[in-house]
């Protein structure tokens, strides 16, 4: 029987940021997967990062995670999204070679020298009293560990639905499902629920007719998803786009009882935003095309995946409509889509560091948790390793709040809202997008991670060095004036007006679509500037008031969120209370005010009453809090409450 502080269950996104995360901590880790070669893989599209998901690889590179790394490693495309918008929602996305970002992850992972993988199925969860002791596999191994994290994916009673009539038992793809470890959830006491997702045929592109086809090539300039190591990137692939037409809604249309979806053999609920062809017919009526990506699988494979026809039609009428599409006409397909269902466990069975409120030591991550993508697992990967080593090593816990980290907004909507499909990260459910932008995730998150220790002292050198190298610029933008005959060219091109006198680079920056770099060098400052170190400064400098607000408006917050709540408050005693709140007050038992004030059905009186009833109880000394009562007078929650969405 070997003995580890941390046992990760699952080599996926969630699994490997967990293990790596803990072991960065310096816990002694077990992950335990099903197959080795199959860490990091990718089960759906082979692309890393996009909206808001792209600055959550950042926010778990700063900490020391492996996304950006092995992103870098495999990338094959690249592209900054929304660029031509704020900046609060830039994006990085990149194309990944599905083989390579695979060994990179698991070359990662073998880095950390306190960190073993092991090939296994876990079939139980060990506990003594109502705290975890260990694990065991279906072949009567054991390991012990006081935390375990779970991040199992779709393999929990997984069915793969191709058609009506082809239902395969199965984890993804040609891999056996997780049964035993769902029962094993029964056994604990967490209730489980099911969603299902689903993924689009591949097919050969060697029977892609291109000339047909618009080519989208990555963008030319340089860009490392790491802060901390700038790995050689291989070659960039074009992706091409092409359109489905009225040919294919026919054959959907015709053939749409056929669908594992719309046929009856599913009934659980899939990701809105990542729907299938049958969905978008379905619900979109009056659009007469739907785009089609389609993206390369890897450097060395003609194989392409094709983004925007998941389905769950029979694989003949897959080809069928395949071929429908132009470009495609005679294509061969190398595998059908398909829709899987799964067990999830809701995420209001969790506190904010995502271990299970009733099992001590069992840490949850990932799409178990009922959310969906590579990026919104690696997030909670990270936040369930920290906290998993933190617990065995008897550290403080790690939460990361709302105005800090994506990572933060992601695991608060979790345990606070729950879901009710598979959720994935907008810009918009974060209330400080501004602030939580993809540029700064290393300087809002490296205080944190210098207190963890999870940095190498070279890395800190040089995370703190690049820090220092972006006030600089700012600071340099602030010293230096520019004449009308360096400045003006450069605002002609922006269509800002001219200048007639020479003027501050802050300030002149200021103006929409007028570059940092590009008047710090007319201006004959210092050479070279790099881009991505005069991103900060410049976006910095030109939204400095909407940043000014947005940081006051966090601050408010942050009182909130000190405001703790007892654990064993008796909510449903509160009857001025309004009566859906007791009851979900009473199930999620939020940790701070500001935490219940996110609590869909608690409005700002209830919360008002919360408090007033602690107030009491302290002056009557029931409560055990000891400073409640001050904090409780002073608490603002009427001018304070969080920003609706
Ligand atoms: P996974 O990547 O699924 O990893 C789970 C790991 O746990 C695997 O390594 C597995 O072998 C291991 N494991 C499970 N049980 C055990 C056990 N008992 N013992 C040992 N090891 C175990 N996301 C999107 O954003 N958009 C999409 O369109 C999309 N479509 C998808 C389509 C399909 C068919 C699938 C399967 C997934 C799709 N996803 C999509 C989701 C995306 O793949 C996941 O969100 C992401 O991979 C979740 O990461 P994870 O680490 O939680 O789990």
């Amino acid at each position: 029987m070997a003995r580890y502080d941390v046992i990760v269950i699952g080599g996926g996104h969630a699994g490997a940021e967990a293990a790596a995360l803990a072991a960065r901590v310096g816990a002694r880790v077990l992950l335990i997967t099903h197959n080795l070669d199959t860490i990091g893989q990718m089960s759906c599209n082979p692309a890393i990062g996009g909206i808001a998901k792209g600055t959550v690889v950042r926010e778990v590179d700063a900490l020391g995670g492996i996304m950006g790394g092995a992103t870098d490693r495999a990338r094959i495309q690249f592209r900054m999204l929304n660029r031509s918008k704020g900046p609060a929602v830039w994006a990085p996305r990149a194309q990944c070679d599905r083989k390579l970002y695979r060994h990179a992850v698991r070359s990662l992972l073998e880095r950390r020298p306190s960190l073993e993988l092991v090939q296994g199925d876990v079939a139980s969860i060990g506990v003594s009293g109502l705290r975890v002791d260990g694990i065991v596999t279906t072949a009567g191994r054991r390991y012990d560990a006081p935390a375990i994290v779970v991040t199992a994916g779709t393999f929990m009673r997984g069915t793969i639905h191709i058609g009506t009539s082809m239902r395969i038992p199965a984890g993804r793809a040609g891999e056996a499902p997780a049964n035993a470890i769902s029962q094993a959830f029964d056994v604990l006491g967490l209730t489980l629920h099911r969603f299902k997702t689903g993924t689009p045929p591949r097919i050969d592109g060697r029977s892609v007719d291109f000339s047909r086809l618009a080519r989208q090539d990555g963008d030319p300039g340089a860009y490392w998803f790491s802060f901390h190591e700038r790995a050689e990137h291989p070659p960039q692939l074009p992706c091409h786009l092409t359109h489905t037409d009225a040919l294919l809604r026919a054959i959907v249309e015709r053939h749409l009882g056929e669908s594992a979806l719309y046929g009856g053999a599913i009934s659980s609920r899939g990701p809105r935003y990542c729907p299938s062809i049958e969905d978008k017919i379905v619900k979109f009526p009056d659009a007469e095309r739907h785009q089609v990506f389609l993206e390369p699988e890897g450097l060395d494979t003609s194989e392409l995946y094709v983004n925007g026809l998941s389905t769950s039609l029979p694989p003949d009428i897959q080809l069928e409509m395949l071929r429908s599409v132009r470009g495609l006409e005679r294509v061969e397909m190398t595998s059908p889509g398909y829709a899987i269902e799964y067990d999830y466990i809701p995420p209001t069975q969790l506190g904010p560091t995502l271990e299970a409120k009733a099992v001590r030591g069992l840490f949850l991550a990932g799409q178990v948790n009922g959310t969906t993508g590579y990026e919104e697992a690696a997030g909670q990967g990270a936040l369930a390793g920290l906290n998993a080593a933190a617990l065995a090593l008897d550290r403080e816990p790690v939460v990361f709040g709302r105005a800090q980290a994506y990572i933060g907004v992601l695991a608060d909507d979790l345990v606070t809202k729950g879901v009710d499909e598979p959720y994935r990260l907008f810009t918009s459910r974060a209330e400080y997008r501004l602030l939580l932008r993809q540029d700064n995730a290393l300087r809002r998150l490296l205080p944190l991670a210098e207190r963890l220790g999870v940095l190498s002292n070279s890395e800190l050198r040089n995370a703190h060095e690049r820090l220092a190298r972006e006030e600089r610029v700012a600071e340099l933008a602030g010293e230096t004036t520019i004449a009308p005959a360096g400045a003006n060219p450069i605002l002609e091109k922006a269509c800002a007006e001219p200048l007639r006198a020479a003027a501050c680079v802050a300030e002149l920056v200021k103006r929409p679509g007028v570059s940092l770099a590009a008047l710090l060098l007319s201006a004959g400052a210092e050479n070279p500037i790099l881009a991505d170190e005069c991103e900060w400064a410049e976006i910095e400098l030109k939204y400095e008031g909407y940043l000014t607000r947005e940081r006051a408006q966090a601050e408010r917050l942050l009182e909130l969120e000190h405001f703790p709540l007892p654990v064993d408050l008796s909510y449903g005693e509160l009857h001025s209370v309004s009566f859906e709140a007791r009851e979900k007050l009473s199930s999620i038992r939020p940790s701070t005010l500001g935490q219940a004030g996110r609590i869909p059905g608690v409005s700002p009186s209830d919360l008002q009453a919360v408090v007033s009833a602690l107030v009491r109880a302290r002056r009557s000394g029931v409560s055990r809090e000891t400073e409640l009562d001050s904090t409780a007078r002073t608490c603002p929650v009427e001018s304070s409450r969080p920003q609706a969405y």
